[in-house]
């Protein structure tokens, strides 16, 4: 059967693929370790268990209004006060099947063909894919380790031209854990202004930050509210990954009457069942439970960075959120594909190449699994290494 066009030139995501690589090579009865998937490996909250339970008992089997029941759309609201000190009617939230679907929905919904989305290097792989499927073009403005992986004002400001619709920010960043300031998103403010740019505000390592304090793009001015596309999820920061519960908060009323219509005609409402389980996470009862897990995170970053730097050739930088470490290994294999590729055969351990997130010779490694499986994958990197 024919394709569209369209559809022809998408990429399958790298991460998912080689998650999806590593479990099945563990199920053939290899001995995999896979610092690859971007999931926590913490099971979910109970409370969350108990309210879907109840949800269920009560009969929660009807279709939903589009963008979620009241209740969940209060408790998000609730949640981006109480965290993030912004205030969001309900008619400006909209529940998505994960933040994945949050952000196809902004892309889908405002780009024209040929209008250019400002992503800054390295990107979470889904972005520039996306941005291609709804017929914007990507313009990469590049971090390095040198910048603490973060892109400046200035660099904005060069990459703005007539077509910039949006500027796509992620912080804490996957895939390198990079944390903006106050200060630095005041500096981007400071250059948006008198501009129509968008900006897409991707949330979700929100609760992992380890060193400084996170801060809302959209908290910054009342310039900065206007253009700035709230997004977070549960996946990451509620051990939810496999759930789907993802929301977006859209400053303007016009943007968020398309995007239900656009949801309306593809998934309609999320799961009533997620949403009824996000509730007790959004209202912050479980957020003894999101700092257990942050605490433990922390261990295992402080663990991981000081056995990669042990290792002779390669070398990272102690990331300040998420739960990733991006490693330099240029000195010893430039192409990141072939190295990690090699890595998976030779040594079974899974990490992905930094090429597919827009930087060759950095590979990505994943501390969000248990500290024997990072000591054990580290060792086993460190031979891998020591005999390419
Ligand atoms: N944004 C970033 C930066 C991510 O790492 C992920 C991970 N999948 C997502 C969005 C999407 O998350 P989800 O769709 O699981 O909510
Ligand atoms: N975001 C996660 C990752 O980067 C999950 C996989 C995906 O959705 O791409 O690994």
């Amino acid at each position: 059967m024919q394709i569209s066009q369209r559809i022809s030139t998408l990429s399958e995501s790298l991460t998912i693929a080689i998650t999806a690589k590593a479990k099945q090579l563990r199920e053939a009865g290899v001995d995999v370790i896979s610092f690859s998937a971007g999931e926590p490996d913490f099971d979910t909250p109970q409370i969350v268990k108990d309210a879907v339970m109840a949800a269920m008992n009560k009969g929660c089997a009807k279709y939903t209004p589009v963008p979620g029941t009241n209740e969940v759309l209060k408790a998000v609201a609730t949640k981006l006060e109480r965290d993030n000190n912004l205030k969001y009617a309900t008619s400006q939230i909209i529940t998505t099947v994960g933040a994945k679907h949050a952000l196809f929905n902004l892309f889908q919904a405002v780009l024209n063909p040929g209008d250019e989305v400002i992503i800054p290097s390295p990107y979470w792989v889904s972005y520039p894919e996306m941005v291609k499927y709804s017929g914007g073009v990507s313009v990469f403005v590049e971090a390095d380790d040198k910048s603490g992986f973060k892109i400046t004002a200035e660099q904005i400001e060069k990459a703005i031209t007539p077509r910039t619709k949006i500027l796509s920010l992620n912080h804490p960043t996957n895939p390198t854990g990079a944390v903006y300031t106050k200060a630095e998103l005041e500096a981007i403010a400071e250059v948006l202004k008198g501009t129509d740019i968008i900006i897409s505000s991707d949330e979700m390592y929100e609760k992992l930050v380890f060193d400084g304090e996170f801060v809302s793009a959209a908290s910054i001015s009342d310039d900065m509210y206007a253009r700035t596309v709230t997004i977070n999820g549960l996946s990451k920061c509620g051990a939810m990954p496999g759930w789907r519960f993802g929301y977006m908060a859209i400053p303007d009323e016009s943007l968020a009457k398309a995007i239900k219509r656009l949801q309306s005609q593809s998934t309609s409402n999320i799961s009533s069942l997620v949403q009824a389980g996000a509730v007790p996470v959004l209202l912050g009862e479980a957020d003894a439970d999101i700092a257990m897990m942050k605490a433990e995170f922390l261990k295992r970053r402080n663990r991981a960075v000081e056995l990669i730097n042990k290792i002779d050739g390669l070398s990272v930088s102690s990331p300040a959120g998420a739960f990733y470490l991006f490693v330099n290994c240029k000195d010893i294999e430039p192409d990141s594909m072939k190295f990690c590729d090699a890595m998976l055969e030779k040594a079974q351990v899974a990490t992905v190449p930094g090429v597919g997130f827009g930087m060759d010779g950095y590979f990505r490694m994943s501390f969000a699994t248990d500290m024997n499986s990072i000591e054990t994958g580290i060792a086993r990197i460190a031979e891998f290494v020591r005999g390419y």
